[in-house]
């Protein structure tokens, strides 16, 4: 079996951040191990090899009323579109994400003159 062991990750999910989290990678049967998380930490890492992830980018199509694969490529330059076009742009984010996601979150919500917002405000 082809393993790698990825060790010392943070996890970003309750703002514990663990920061002595091992993943085992067994890329063959694509299945994680979760080492030294809780159940919470661990079902969210899972999440990474879940069949309902989406892996592939998908732009929706109004006309069609439906979602099609796109390459990555496109489907960001779709969405800096859709951003830089946008009248009120709305950055929604910062759960369960990394400190130097959201620093580019924060990034991009002030160069767009934007607003940043987060599930806080549920
Ligand atoms: S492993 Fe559990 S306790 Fe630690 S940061 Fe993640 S969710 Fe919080």
């Amino acid at each position: 079996m082809a393993e790698k062991i990825f060790k010392d990750i943070m996890c970003p999910v309750c703002g514990g951040t663990c920061d002595d989290i091992e993943i085992v990678w067994d890329e063959e049967n694509r299945k994680i191990e979760v080492r030294n998380a809780c159940k919470m930490g661990a079902a969210k890492f899972n999440e990474i090899v879940s069949h309902h992830r989406i892996m592939s980018p998908l732009i929706a199509d109004k006309e069609k009323a439906e979602k099609r694969e796109a390459e990555w490529d496109e489907a960001l330059t779709k969405a800096a579109e859709i951003l830089a076009n946008a009248k009120r742009p709305l950055l929604f984010m910062g759960a369960e994400t990394s400190c130097e996601a959201m620093t580019v979150g924060l990034h991009m919500g002030e160069y767009l003159g934007g607003i940043v917002d987060s599930n806080s405000t549920i």
